[in-house]
This record gives structure tokens, sequence and C-alpha cells, in this order.
């Protein structure tokens, strides 16, 4: 048994033979051409055959994967139409009388080269994309044709990394799962397959060897393990997953489009939570009702600097946009605790999670916080936007966090920049302190969202990071409980709506709990919607409620 590890961008166990992608290799004949004229044509005639075939992937896609994956292939329509990268190939056409293939081939270097060295990892991976567009025209004067799967039964493809468009035109029912060797999490074959519901592992590197090719292979996308010649205990665990995965996949098609509601007519918003705007095609394949919770720090985390406003603009709209008008709370910078991040030059502390983290770098370091701030108004003329701050303890910090929002929205306007009017503010809930305090807060913000991660963490002083705190650090223990009612109370009291973020939010042994203290939104990992939709569904709140709120107050100790 030979076990790899590499990095899951797709969840889901599928089990088959091994195959390693076929590409047809294009032989790029370099001559000097003495009919620039001509050369040129043959050049047009080719970049208009792609767009074209581009045209028909695109209509492919959106029928296979959606709207999201689509996009791509106008993306790569506009590449091939790009006034530099085709003034760069008529040069070397016109000016240094090369041939198209080798003009094209030169170009593509030159701008996946220029692309792979930016440090936004979305604009690197769009080197990917200008290889992909390039090879499709190469292909186009060469005459080659780029290879498929040339099996009977369905396999585990295989490959040093594959280009958007060769995963589209790959035939579907012959693929199980995707293994490459490189790759990226935010590359669009890795949003494809996460679309598509496909299994995908990436950066294997070259553990995987081509020889291992016909042998049984077993692919977890979740934990991004590749297991070859698995033993027969292993193969049980791998299949026992694989029940619970056809499972939820039945589940998810039953599902879908059905409102979360109780047998009693109780309506709780069922959201999701994401890390960065590539997440979004996973949440609308869920049905998730909106975006309960982005986890803004994962842009920090993946720059090697402080992210600029219009990167951070172009990544929020981006979420907002692709969530077609449905909510998206984005919370502010989260870090410090378990997320630092070099270039925020922050100094150790004896007690991170107890120190200088989230509202409390922003509200101490403004200018970090504003740009953040300008970004989120500016994206929110492209939909419905919640803007929720993490960490708060007390009403001043909030009271100076809307403060700067006034402040920003001021700026916008004077610079003529367009933002919404309709920006919900929010704060978590993820301290005991805020709970506490949960009357006078809700008097200043549109809604509350329980970070029970953190909440359990402060609340019985229990490190979340700890795994031998075992049974002591306990999500479930009353004094979390009790404290989720308190601020349900003050919330509706004050007409505030009320949501849960934290992995509790997901727990289907407290959904009947969180119904029956009046929680208006639980936001959870998109593939957890489903699944609480169908407890949301099977609950009849009015038959459990006195029951739990009686036990949940009860001042009783069994001896
Ligand atoms: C939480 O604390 O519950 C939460 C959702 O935030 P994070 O896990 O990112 O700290
Ligand atoms: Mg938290």
């Amino acid at each position: 048994m030979i076990s790899i590890q590499g990095k899951g961008v797709s969840t889901g166990v599928a089990m088959g033979p091994l195959y390693y992608y076929q590409r047809a290799k294009s032989v790029i004949r370099r001559i000097t051409v003495v009919d620039t004229a001509a050369e040129w044509d043959r050049f047009k005639a080719a970049q208009k055959k792609a767009i074209e075939q581009l045209g028909e992937l695109y209509e492919k896609a959106l029928k296979e994967a959606g709207e999201e994956a689509a996009f791509l292939f106008e993306t790569h329509q506009m590449m091939a139409e790009d006034d530099d990268y085709v003034e760069a190939i008529e040069g070397l056409i016109k000016e240094e009388q090369l041939n198209a293939e080798a003009a094209v081939t030169d170009t593509a270097a030159q701008f996946a080269d220029m692309f792979a060295q930016m440090e936004d990892t979305y604009m690197q991976a769009r080197a990917a994309d200008v290889k992909d567009v390039s090879g499709r025209i190469i292909g186009i004067l060469t005459g080659v044709v780029q290879g498929g799967i040339d099996s009977p039964v369905p396999v585990i493809l295989a490959a040093d990394d594959l280009a958007p468009s060769e995963t589209v035109q790959l035939d579907k029912s012959k693929i199980l799962a995707f293994v490459t060797e490189g790759g990226s999490g935010s590359s669009h074959t890795a949003i494809l397959a996460r679309t598509m519901g496909i299994p995908a592992i990436i950066g294997v590197g070259d553990q995987l060897k081509p020889e291992y090719e016909g042998r049984d292979c077993i692919v977890d996308g979740a934990t991004g393990t590749v297991i070859l010649d698995a033993d027969e205990a292993t193969k049980a665990v791998m299949m026992a997953k694989r029940e619970e995965q056809l499972k939820r996949q039945k589940l998810l098609e039953q599902l879908k489009g059905q409102p979360n509601v109780t047998r009693d007519g109780q309506s709780i918003k069922v959201f999701c939570n994401i890390g960065n705007p590539e997440d979004v095609p996973v949440v609308l394949s869920n049905d998730g009702g909106g975006v309960g919770l982005f986890r803004s720090e994962f842009l920090y985390l993946n720059c090697s600097d402080y992210p600029s406003e219009d990167y951070q603009f172009e990544a929020y709209k981006k979420v907002l946009s692709d969530m077609g008008g449905k909510e998206v709370v984005i919370r502010t910078l989260d870090i410090g605790a378990d997320k630092q991040i070099d270039y925020f030059e922050m100094p150790e502390e004896e007690n991170p999670a107890l120190g200088n983290r989230a509202l409390r770098i922003c509200l101490n370091r403004p200018e970090i916080f504003k740009t953040q701030l300008r970004a989120l108004y500016r994206a929110s003329a492209f939909g419905k936007l919640g803007i929720m701050f993490p960490m708060v303890t007390s009403v001043w910090e909030v009271k100076e966090a809307k403060k700067m929002c006034e402040q920003v929205k001021k700026e916008l306007t004077a610079e003529g920049k367009p933002f919404a009017d309709d920006v919900q503010i929010g704060i978590m809930i993820e301290t005991p302190a805020a709970a506490v305090m949960s009357d006078r807060l809700a008097k200043l913000v549109d809604f509350f969202s329980c970070g029970t991660n953190d909440l359990t963490q402060y609340t019985l002083a229990c490190d979340r990071q700890n795994n031998d705190l075992g049974r002591f650090f306990n999500p479930h223990h009353p004094a979390v409980l009790r404290l989720l009612k308190m601020v349900c109370d003050n919330a509706h009291k004050n007409g505030v709506w009320v949501g849960i973020c934290g992995e509790l939010g997901a727990d289907l042994e407290l959904t009947e709990t969180f119904l029956s203290i009046g929680i208006d939104e639980l936001s959870v990992s998109p593939r957890s919607v489903l699944p609480l939709r169908q407890k949301i569904r099977e609950t009849t709140v009015g038959d459990v409620k006195e029951k739990i709120l009686a036990d949940l107050f009860s001042d009783e100790v069994t001896l």
C-alpha cells in the first residue's frame, strides 16, 4: 500500500484505476516567413476559430457546471482578443518575420511568466489560462488535437496539471476524481472540480508516478490523501466514507429548492461560511441561502504584503456579484491568536488568544481598517452586503468602528464612488462580555452572529487549539447555550436578527435547541446545508421547545 499526501481541493471519496492524462504534444516549427501578411491572416483565422470553439465550450460548461464555470470561457475569449496579447503576436509575425505558431508560443511564455511573477495568487493562476488559450490557437494552427481518456471504465485521472479547457472537454462520465502534481486551489480546474462535485487533489508532486497507471487507487478529497493498492481495512474505511457521501448526494438532490421550515412552520435561514471568492459555486450548488460568514482574513493570509483596496474590492465584488443578490456577510479582518501574518509585525504575546486580535488591531491601526472598509463599501454596490466586526467586548468598540464606517462613506461620496445605502452592520458575539452586554450592543447594530468557536473558548476558559482538553472543551455546555438564549432575547427585543456562524451551527444534535431559543440564521460549511435542512424539516418545535428550555434553565443537579 502506498499513501501519498497532496492538498484536497474538492471533497469526496473515489475508488478506481489510476489513469494518466494523455496530452498530445505539438512540435512547434520555427521558421522565417517571407509573406508576413499571409502569416498574419493565418493567425487571425486560427484566433477566430479558437474564439468560436470557446463559445461552444461556454455553452457546454454552462449546462454541465453552471455559470461560474462557464464564465471562464468568456474570460478565455477575451484573452484571445486581448490587445496587448494580439499586438505582441503581430509584432513577432510582422516585424520579426516569425511564423504564427512560434509567435503564439513565445507570446504565451512571456505572458505566462508575467502572470506567474505577480504577487496576487489569483493573477498567478491566470498563467495557466494564457497557456491554455495559446495552446488552443497553436493546436488549430498545427492541426494537433488534444488527448482524452482512452479507457472503457471510469478512472481516477492523474496529470502534471490540467488546463481548465482540458478539464471541461473531458468526458465526465469517465472521471471519478482528479489528482494533479501541481496546481493551485484557486485555479479554475479546482473550481470546476468543486462545482461539478468531483473529488480533486492537487500538489502531490513527483510522489505519483506514471508507472503506477492501472493500479487500484483511492482518493479522499477531504484529507488530500491518495492511496494505491489499499489493504482490506483501509478499503473498508473508505467504502464506509463513500457510502456516507452517496447518501449525502441523494439528500442533496431531494432537498434542493426546499424551504428551511419546521413541521410547525418556523423558518430559519441556512447560509454558508466561506474563506475566499472561489467558494461561492459550492455555496450555490448546495443551495445555501446566502453567505453568513466570509472570513476576510484569508485574503490577507494569502498575500505577502497588505492587500490593496482595489485587490480587496475585486474579491468582495466577486463574492457579492456571484451570489446574485443573496445576502453576504463579510467579516472584517480577524487575525491574531492562531492566525498570525508576518507582515503585520505584531509583537509576540504571552496569551495571543487574549491579546491583540481582530477588531482590536483594526481600531489600533485605523489605516488598515479603513482600507478594508473602503473596499467593502465600494463592493456593496454589487450585491446585498452585511459588514461584521469580530471579537467585540464593549459598546465603545462598536461605536468607534461605526464611526469609521461613516467616515469612509463620506469620503466615497466626496469622491463620487458609488456604494449601497442598505449595508447592514453586525457584530460577532464571541466573548462572554458581548453576550452579557447584548441588550446594549443590540441598540447599535442590525444583526448579531454568534461565533461559538470562540464563545466556547472564552466562556469555558478552554483553549480551542488545545486537543488535550478533551471533555473540558464542550460547546454543548449549558453556560454557552444559556448565553446564546440571552443573546437571542436581547436581539429580538431590539429588532435585531441573530445567527450562529461557529461550527456548532451545523451540529445536528443542537438544531432543535437553536430553533427553540429562536436563532434566525445558521451559517455552516456549504456541504452541511442540506443535512441541516433535512433536520430542520423533521423538527416540530412545539413538541420540544418547552422541555429544552426547562432543562437548560433548570437549577436541578442530579446527584
Ligand atoms: C467563531 O469563533 O466561532 C468563528 C466563527 O470565528 P473563527 O472560527 O474564525 O474564530
Ligand atoms: Mg472567532
